[in-house]
């Protein structure tokens, strides 16, 4: 598709990966503060179909080797296409992006990264224009329920500021959508293979309640994406026979992991970090991860730049969890499954957490226990598993105290 195109595109290209030394120029990631990217359905009358509209400086303008915010808006219109389906369209993004030669995309949401290529810039990619052209033939091509569709690109830094307490209103309204749904309610979950590309044995099972590792696909994201394109990444698993109603253990589950994984594994526990914990693929948004000195857990985001209580941090425990492995201990996950009832329920779930950064807890107060809350320590309290250990027991944290019991 090069002759259409300034670039290669097609499946091939997933997996590419840009080192910051091969990059040209690279949007969102740990140096940009505001990114984002959004679906939205709107009328047909309102999207003027195939508009590229881009708002600040362009690829041309910027310098290489630097970093910039980014705002990436695509508008989709269609007689048979449901709000519900905006996610699927966003997670999209991804896959699409993915495609294009000399082009890496990372994460979701308001924690995208992208880069592009100094190979791929001298050969032509050097506008988003182009960049929005590759992505709108890919989506009319594969989804031909869209009759119309535009994007915006803004890297104008106070617009994307501007933009972006809009585009967390979205998210937090899906996520909370999605709340209130059990998973003893549902005969199906949805299976995601999106990120096979870049951990060919992992697979993600959204149930209704356990939220896919990237926080974009929940329950009710895949079903839609099923609906959608039934022949796409997304597919809907039988659960079959519930074969461990504490860990999250089922028989239709289990099948798939070992048809997806190659073998690789044949069990999964949906909520267990132990034994035969879910895969991690590179998009989780969080890691939980076991700290034996007091055998309990800690949970760090991707955004989390210094060291965690463990000595290590985000990126060094990524290392080791992603790629698409069962790691006892050592979880990707979705933020948003924080705040489940079945949160990890076989191993204590919050119960047993004993340190988060200070940001996530006070993000996620609502959903730790209250009298559980000023027992779980940050950054700010101690700086190793040492006085990890002396902090737990002078605040007399519950798990340490032997007071929570696991569930049988
Ligand atoms: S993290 Fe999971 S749900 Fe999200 S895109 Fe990757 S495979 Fe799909």
């Amino acid at each position: 598709m090069a002759g259409i195109f300034p670039v290669d595109v097609g499946p091939q290209y997933e997996g590419e990966v840009i080192r910051k030394g091969d990059m040209h120029v690279e949007f969102g990631g740990p140096a940009a503060k505001f990114k984002f990217e959004l679906a939205t359905l709107k009328d047909v009358g309102e999207v003027e179909d195939q508009k590229i509209t881009i708002i600040g400086p362009d690829m041309g303008e910027m310098t290489e080797g630097s970093s910039h915010p980014l705002a990436l808006m695509i508008d989709v219109a269609g007689a048979k296409l449901e709000k519900d389906m905006e996610p699927v369209f966003e997670r999209r993004i991804h896959l699409y992006a993915n495609y294009i030669e000399g082009l890496y995309h990372m994460n979701q949401r308001d924690e995208i990264w992208i880069r592009i290529s100094k190979d791929a810039y001298k050969k032509g990619l050097n506008s988003l224009e182009a960049v929005g052209q590759i992505l709108m033939f890919l989506y009319t091509s594969e989804l031909d329920v869209i009759e119309k569709i535009a994007i915006t690109f803004v890297t104008d830094p106070k617009k994307v500021e501007e933009l972006y307490p809009k585009a967390k209103e979205v998210y937090k309204a899906r996520d909370e959508r999605a709340r209130g749904l059990k998973d003893e309610d549902v005969q199906e979950f949805y299976s995601c293979a999106l990120c096979q590309s870049f951990a060919p044995t992992h697979i993600c099972i959204a149930t209704p309640e356990r939220i896919a590792n990237c926080g974009a696909i929940s329950w009710f994201d895949g079903r839609a994406a099923f609906k959608l394109d039934p022949e796409g990444p997304v597919q809907e698993v039988k659960k079959g026979e519930c074969l461990d109603p504490i860990r999250g253990e089922y028989s239709g589950c289990n099948q798939l992991g070992q048809v997806k994984s190659m073998g690789a594994y044949d069990r999964v526990y949906l909520h267990s970090a132990f034994e035969h914990p879910h895969t991690s693929c590179g998009c989780f948004q969080a890691i939980w991860f076991y700290i034996p000195e007091v055998d309990a857990f800690g949970v760090v985001h991707r955004d989390f730049a210094g060291p965690t209580v463990a000595g290590v941090p985000f990126s060094t425990m990524a290392a080791e969890a992603s790629g698409g492995r069962q790691v006892e201990g050592f979880l990707g996950l979705a933020l948003e499954y924080l705040r489940s009832p079945r949160f990890l329920q076989a191993d204590g779930g919050l119960k047993r957490c004993v340190w988060m950064p200070k940001e996530i807890k006070e993000r996620y107060k609502e959903a730790i226990p209250a009298d559980l809350y000023d027992k779980i320590a940050t950054e700010e309290d101690v700086k190793n598993v040492d006085e990890l250990a002396a902090w737990l027991d002078k605040v007399g944290h519950p798990w340490v105290k032997g007071e929570v019991e696991l569930p049988v």
